[in-house]
């Protein structure tokens, strides 16, 4: 048989999805891929059981439904201060993750230097090797997660085409500042480079924290590609409803990715979304309440078991410090735990380009119950990691 293809030899199993594969195995508490357990909201849930009968049921227009994209254009404008074209600026995709795979695709050629921040949420790294982009990797130095200014500088140098800014950050819930943003403006406009935002913990930020649109920066809307999804912020990460909002020019290219990658997004899922994206501020104000909550009571349980973990500002991920079990290999770790413990999170090795081996992923966007049974069973993780004898993770 032929060769298959050299693009694809270097993929790996997505670590995310690997850890849910294994926790289901043994019925452990899926604390890795990042979803909600709890309903979406029922106005959303009820439109589609009405559109299941009154359709639409065949393609929408490639680039989106009119009134999906009239939605999302107005709901965006209505947070970001930003005017779109709902006929020129947007397309909408299959997810983020295709709204991402799409910009890279039409910004990028083989060859080309990609800036990415470590840690980083894992496709960015597929998206760079399916484009043929070359990553630069700028760290995020735990716990604080803050960044070197001359080394972002040295990268943007490098003629680097593009930065992936990931804000709110997964998986370190970094939500960048004023400052940082306009520093990171500042060197786009010097050094002409594509900024290629994920911003779909948007509305996920814990206060005083605040999340700012890159594209509202001062010269920022042509240059910044943003790209989004309603997962999150519906609770629909099964929909797989994403767009990218763009000046014209780069909207153009990246429909015909589009278009020969997707054709297009859900009919019947889209029009049912619309609904959720006319919900009015308090449906926001209350989306960011719940996940404080949930913050609190996930990271108040870590606290009073005396583990150790960075309080994030926004998204919905902890990284819990398992350095005091003298972990070396943390994947093997996570394994161990979902099998000994019975809780799922990520290594935080899958994240980092740097040599990080003592940090792990939990994700908190869960019910009550839920986050108390796992505090409950996170309550022997250190008895339980102290009295194991020959594991392969030390
Ligand atoms: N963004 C989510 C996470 O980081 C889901 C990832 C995925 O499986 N698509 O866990």
């Amino acid at each position: 048989m032929k060769n298959l293809s050299i693009r694809t030899e270097e993929f790996t199993e997505s670590v995310i999805r690997k850890m849910t594969r294994i926790s289901n195995e043994y019925n452990a508490i899926n604390l890795s891929q990042g979803f909600p357990d709890f309903e979406p909201p029922k106005e959303i849930t009820q439109k589609l059981s009405e559109v299941a009968l009154s359709g639409p049921h065949q393609y929408a227009i490639t680039w989106g439904a009119k009134n999906f994209r009239e939605a999302v254009v107005k709901k965006y404008e209505h947070f970001s201060g930003i005017s779109v074209n709902p006929e020129e600026e947007i397309v909408v995709t299959c997810g983020s993750t295709e709204a991402m795979m799409a910009a890279m695709m039409s910004i990028t050629n083989p060859g080309d230097k990609v800036i990415v921040f470590s840690p980083f949420y894992e496709n960015y790294g597929a998206d760079a090797i399916l484009s043929g982009a070359e990553p630069i990797y700028v760290p995020l130095i735990p716990p604080t997660f803050d960044f070197d200014r001359t080394q972002l500088e040295n990268a943007f140098a490098q003629g680097a085409k593009a930065i992936i800014l990931c804000n709110p950050s997964n998986p370190c819930g970094k939500v960048f500042s004023y400052d940082e943003l306009m520093y990171i403006a500042e060197l786009s406009k010097k050094y002409d480079t594509y900024v290629v935002t994920d911003e779909v913990y948007e509305h996920i930020v814990y206060a005083p924290n605040k999340h700012i649109y890159m594209q509202s920066l001062d010269g920022m809307k042509e240059r910044t590609i943003v790209c989004n999804s309603l997962s999150k912020t519906y609770s629909i990460t099964g929909w797989r409803l994403g767009y990218v909002i763009a000046v014209p020019e780069i909207i153009d290219r990246v429909k015909k990715v589009h278009d020969f990658l997707t054709v297009g997004a859900a009919a019947p899922l889209m029009e049912a979304a619309v609904t959720g994206l006319q919900f009015g501020d308090e449906y926001y104000k209350e989306l960011a309440d719940h996940y404080t909550h949930m913050k609190n009571v996930f990271i108040g349980g870590l606290k009073k078991l005396d583990l150790k973990y960075t309080e994030p500002q926004g998204a919905y991920y902890v990284l819990l410090d398992v350095s005091e079990f003298g972990v070396k290999d943390d994947t093997k770790f996570c394994e161990w735990m979902i099998k000994n413990v019975g809780v799922a999170g990520v290594p935080g090795s899958s994240f980092f380009k740097e040599d990080v081996h003592h940090l792990v992923r939990f994700h908190f966007a869960k019910k009550d119950e839920t986050l108390y049974e796992a505090l409950d069973r996170l309550s022997s993780l250190r008895q339980k990691a102290n009295d194991a004898k020959d594991v392969e993770w030390r």
